[in-house]
């Protein structure tokens, strides 16, 4: 075993403590890394305070992971120390099911081995994530980090990158293509810059007045306060894709209305019961649908990281010290946040 050093939640009403622990000795196809930087995820937050109802304490989140290569076991042959590497949402899967066999790991049928709050697969010891100084991950989920790329900015893109890139391409998104992206947060602000990338006509949907200038600088050619009927009316049949990113439950209907005929909405934020029914009327006429995309599988998520190389696409970070993260959870929860939290690992020695 090896010893690490993060900052882990232990109580659902308590803040992030600094916590000691073991990661598991490396195997031969493993790869040992040292954590430079991790984003703040909405979901860490979900389950630090246990909003899904299943959390077991103590709980380290971050699945936005930037390191540097420290060691390699024998059996790995695509990286080396000194290497910059990624890792996401999975350190792990069952690699026979179908969908794993079809790159799908996310979708894993036993269910991926989740980078922080699962178990690992093969001894059973509990996953911890990315707000700390060291993971140990088995190679095929290390993802090459392009070079060109500012790490911290990159941070982000191994979900929420992914997560909003996932379905933009599932969805055959290019220069003749009409999005919308609703809320402006983590995964908002990279669905923005991907589907422009990608040469589509993007709007953001908000429900705050004060993000026009940031979402046109991140790449939206039109910006719609969600919250006015009126506004909303205008843009009833526009869209071919709609990417929903919010977190919470809120009804659909109104979005379902602005989708072109055979669009489809993608819930990508929210995954509880809907507590406004979806009127079927919406869907069934203009042959629409209502979807949904889960991060997205390991070689997508390198064809994303390739993508944003290519591009210079990476997330606009706020950079914070650990000492911080309860107060980034607070703004977050107030959609306060331009756009990404990413933890410098350097503060853990403060
Ligand atoms: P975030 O940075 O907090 O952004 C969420 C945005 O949604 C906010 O900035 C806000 O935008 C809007 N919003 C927030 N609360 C809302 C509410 N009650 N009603 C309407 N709009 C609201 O969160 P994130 O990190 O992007 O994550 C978004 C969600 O995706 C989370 O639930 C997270 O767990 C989930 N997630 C899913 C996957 C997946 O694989 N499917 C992967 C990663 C994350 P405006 O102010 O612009 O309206
Ligand atoms: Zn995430
Ligand atoms: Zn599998």
């Amino acid at each position: 075993m090896t010893e690490a050093f993060g900052f882990a939640a232990f109580a659902v009403n308590e803040e992030l403590q600094s916590f000691t622990f073991e990661r598991r000795e490396a195997r031969t196809g493993d790869v040992v890394i040292d954590i430079l930087y991790c984003g703040v995820c909405h979901t860490d937050l979900h389950i630090a305070r246990n909003h899904g109802g299943y959390t077991t304490y103590p709980v380290v989140p971050g699945h936005e992971i930037i390191g540097r290569v420290r060691q390699v076991g024998a059996e790995v042959s695509r990286f080396a120390p000194g290497d910059m590497v990624g890792v996401g949402c999975m350190v792990d899967s069952c690699q026979h099911c179908q969908p794993c066999l079809k790159g799908w790991e996310q979708d894993c049928v036993e269910r991926p081995t989740f980078t922080y709050a699962s178990t690992d697969r093969h001894d059973g010891t509990p996953t911890f994530g990315g707000y700390s100084d060291m993971i140990v991950v088995s190679e095929k989920f290390v993802l090459s980090l392009p070079s060109g790329l500012d790490p911290a900015g990159a941070a982000p893109l191994l979900c929420a990158g992914v997560t909003t890139w996932s379905p933009l391409h599932r969805w055959n998104v290019g220069k003749d293509s009409k999005v919308a992206v609703v809320g402006l947060g983590g995964l908002g602000h990279m669905a923005l810059k991907l589907a422009k990338a990608l040469g589509a006509d993007v709007t953001l949907l908000t429900r705050s007045s004060g993000k026009n200038e940031d979402a046109f600088r991140l790449g939206a050619d039109h910006v719609v306060l969600s919250s006015d009927p009126e506004q909303m009316a205008e843009l009833a049949g526009r869209f071919d894709v709609i990417i929903d990113t919010v977190p919470y439950d809120h009804d659909v209907n109104p979005y379902m209305a602005t989708l072109a005929l055979e669009g489809v909405l993608v819930l990508v934020g929210y995954m509880g019961p809907l507590g406004t029914p979806v009127n079927a009327g919406g869907v069934v006429q203009g042959r629409r649908a209502i979807s949904g995309s889960f991060i997205g599988g390991i070689a997508e998520t390198q064809q994303m990281l390739d993508f944003c190389g290519k591009h210079n696409i990476v997330s606009d970070v706020e950079l914070i010290p650990i000492q911080k993260i309860d107060a980034a959870y607070e703004r977050l929860l107030k959609s306060d946040v331009k756009y990404r939290f990413v933890i410098d690992m350097n503060s853990l020695n403060f």
